[in-house]
């Protein structure tokens, strides 16, 4: 699933998004978009840190879920498979800023691997834990959509820890 490959074989992103220069929305998928520094989406995650403490994992992780599944949602209706829909977001994830992404996807087994390299809500900090909450929520719904199947997803690896990548392991809900 190489990026180059992506673009020649599907061309999606450049027929998904487009600026209505009537209403200034950028659309995708039928969703409007926004670009923003990716300082200042780590500042609004650290600012939830800072006064909620441990509940600001929820409050990241829940619009991220949400924000997953809409995303899924939103392909679908456009008729397109399941590994189309894997390819655009990956395509999305890489074009868009959030990082270098892989996936590798089991259909069978209901599980999924995402890694991240240079990923938007980690680089530049650093953290004894890993901090990617939002991307944890989202790659939890976007999969709990494409399974079919209550999913979790753990971050096993984070470059604000100091590993090489961050790594998203999706799983059935009931499996350890
Ligand atoms: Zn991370």
């Amino acid at each position: 699933m190489k990026h180059g490959e992506v673009l020649e074989n599907f061309n999606i992103l450049k027929e998904m998004i487009k600026f209505d220069g009537t209403t200034s929305e950028v659309q995708a998928a039928d969703l409007d978009w926004l670009i923003i520094r990716g300082d200042l989406l780590r500042e609004i995650f650290e600012g939830l840190r800072a006064y909620l403490g441990r509940g600001a994992n929820i409050a990241i992780k829940a619009p991220g879920k949400t924000s997953g599944k809409r995303f899924f949602a939103s392909l679908l209706n456009r008729n397109m498979e399941l590994k189309e829909i894997v390819i655009v977001l990956n395509l999305l994830i890489n074009e868009g800023g959030w990082g270098k992404s892989e996936i590798t996807v089991d259909y069978e087994g209901k599980k999924a691997t995402v890694t991240l390299q240079n990923c938007i809500t980690a680089r530049k900090t650093r953290s004894t834990e890993p901090s990617c909450t939002f991307l944890t929520g989202y790659f939890e719904g976007f999969f709990e959509k494409l399974f079919n199947k209550e999913t979790q997803c753990i971050e096993t690896a984070c470059i604000a820890k100091g590993d090489a990548v961050c790594e998203f392991q999706i799983t059935p809900k009931n499996m350890a």
